[in-house]
């Protein structure tokens, strides 16, 4: 019987962040040795989201990008500088618009410049017909009003790192937003209502992403103060198969080509 390998897709990892600049070779490498074929590269501001593209450039037959300005960020939208956004969303690696959305746990943009930011991205996605790659912390009822306004014209959008309740989950199923999962599951702490609703996710609409360096699965045993990198998403879709019932080989393979697939991707 010949061993097929599993294969995965990270969609959120933030390579550009200071702790990669060393070794971003090898952690990529590690990532491949254990399946994790392809990955997302996150932007969240401009100069992030060129340093993104550069690397996804470099590492194009494992890497694509996105560009965007983080909901923290959102203090820096300009119209001049969303033009440069603009500009590198048509770059052959840069697949998604993102991260943007709203994010009122912290605040270190005010609510007003996150809607204004958000909404200039949604209205590009619509105009260049790019996925989104959104982000919603603590702001469900605000980001569906928002989202609402533009359902009817948006091309696919993930939720990434969702960690809501079950009605702001039903509610981004009942949209037809993709889900993505973090290692946020695998926290004791903070996770534990997501295990009740992994289950509702629609097969076809599951991602999973680490989100590295932050939010390591703080159930894999291993010193909670290092870095999460991708070679760890296998502990994620790992922890996501003990709570659906399709078997293991249906599950993984799904989210890897709905990964494939939401970033227009071939195999
Ligand atoms: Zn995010």
């Amino acid at each position: 019987m010949s061993y097929i390998q599993e294969q995965f897709f990270d969609i959120g990892a933030n390579l550009t962040h200071k702790s990669f600049d060393q070794d971003i070779n090898e952690v990529l490498k590690k990532a491949n040795d254990v399946g994790v074929k392809r990955l997302s590269i996150t932007g969240s501001c401009l100069e992030d989201s060129i340093i993104a593209s550069e690397i996804a450039e470099k590492y194009s037959s494992n890497c694509v990008s996105t560009a965007g300005i983080h909901p923290h960020n959102a203090k820096e939208y300009s119209p001049e500088l969303f033009t440069e956004i603009k500009s590198l969303i048509r770059k052959e690696e840069v697949k998604c618009i993102g991260e943007t959305g709203l994010d009122f746990n912290r605040n270190f943009s005010s609510p007003e410049d996150q809607q204004l930011s958000f909404e200039a991205h949604l209205e590009l996605s619509i105009d260049m017909n790019v996925p989104l790659f959104l982000h919603e912390r603590d702001a469900h009822e605000k980001f569906v009003e928002i989202t609402s306004a533009y359902i009817s014209h948006m091309p696919k959008a993930v939720v990434h790192c969702f960690t809501g309740n079950r009605g702001a989950l039903l509610k981004y199923i009942d949209m037809g937003f993709y889900i993505g999962i973090t290692g946020w599951l695998c926290d004791e702490r903070r996770g534990k209502h997501l295990e009740d609703l992994i289950a509702l996710i629609p097969l076809e609409k599951l991602m999973i992403e680490t989100d590295s360096p932050y939010l390591l699965p703080r159930d894999m045993g291993i010193d909670l103060s290092s870095r999460n990198e991708p070679k760890y998403l296998g502990h994620i879709a790992n922890k996501i198969s003990t709570l659906r019932t399709e078997s293991r080989e249906l599950l993984f393979s799904s989210m890897y080509m709905n990964s494939l697939d939401f970033f227009n991707l071939k195999i």
